[in-house]
């Protein structure tokens, strides 16, 4: 069998970082954020652990932090986080879910030229990788292109990342009709 790589595209805000998890912290009046920005869900981390831990997977950032972090690798250092970083994606995405003023609906409404900064990204960090290859993407907004909709999860931003949705990923990167050859 074919040694297929495995990418996830992982966003942080709504799906590392949770409602639940920063309204928790603030009730029990715990920090929000380290000097990096808003502190991830724990459960969140742990979903990303049981996903990292499948072999061959090849684990991309699609990030707005990438902004305003000198070092995505720090962040992963620091917070001890699971597994490692393989590439950060540098290009426009630019992360909605940080517009707390913006409801679904707005987003929704977007024009499409506002979208598609994701979606942008990961078409051309794909567009260099050697074939074949699986990919998934973990986003709580649809900016999307329509042929990576079949490999788009959309995670719910009050849970942030959970069991299922790492379910769904392992299910897409395992599919061999989704595999890009
Ligand atoms: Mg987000």
């Amino acid at each position: 069998m074919e040694d297929i790589k495995k990418y996830v595209f992982l966003d942080f805000d709504g799906v590392m970082v949770s409602t639940e998890d920063q309204n928790q912290r603030k009730a029990n009046g715990c920090p929000l954020t380290d000097e990096y920005g808003r502190l991830f869900s724990p459960g969140a981390v742990e979903n990303l652990r049981v996903l990292l831990d499948h072999p061959g997977i090849r684990l991309c950032l699609i990030t707005s932090w990438v902004y305003a972090v000198k070092d995505l690798h720090d962040v992963w250092k620091d917070r001890n986080m699971p597994g490692k970083i393989y590439h950060v994606c540098q290009g426009g995405g630019a992360d909605f879910s940080s517009f707390a003023c913006m409801s679904d609906e707005d987003v929704e409404n977007l024009s499409p030229g506002m979208m598609i900064g994701k979606g942008q990204d990961v078409r051309v960090y794909l567009s260099r990788v050697k074939k074949p290859y699986a990919y998934v993407i973990l986003d709580d907004i649809k900016d999307f292109y329509d042929e990576q909709l079949p490999h788009y999860i959309q995670v719910d931003p009050n849970p942030g990342l959970t069991m299922l949705d790492v379910q769904k990923a392992i299910a897409i990167l395992n599919n061999p009709g989704l595999t890009v050859a």
